[in-house]
């Protein structure tokens, strides 16, 4: 997929399109752990553990992509949803 570096789009900040520049983010950091993880942690590692036992599946063939869309008129960054795409590129 490509992208353009400049685009116009909605700013949640200034509530009306601007024009945006967007930015790979590399990494989005998940605080601590997830509701899951407690649930697993709290039935143990002896015996069958339900669910938990099923041996997780292989990697999806795409990556999720995180861009950030920094308002050129308020200079504050919006993240949206990741999405996915196999090749990620930025084009003038
Ligand atoms: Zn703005």
């Amino acid at each position: 997929m490509k992208m353009p570096v400049k685009f116009k789009t909605y700013c949640p900040y200034c509530r009306k399109h601007e024009i945006h520049e967007v930015e790979k983010v590399k990494k989005v950091k998940t605080r601590g752990l997830n509701w899951i993880d407690r649930q697993k942690a709290r039935r143990g590692s002896v015996g069958n553990m339900g669910k938990f036992s099923k041996v997780p599946g292989g990697d999806k063939p795409t990556k999720k992509i995180n861009v950030r869309y920094r308002c050129t008129a308020c200079k504050k960054a919006h993240l949206r949803k990741g999405f996915r795409a196999g090749k990620f590129e930025l084009t003038e």
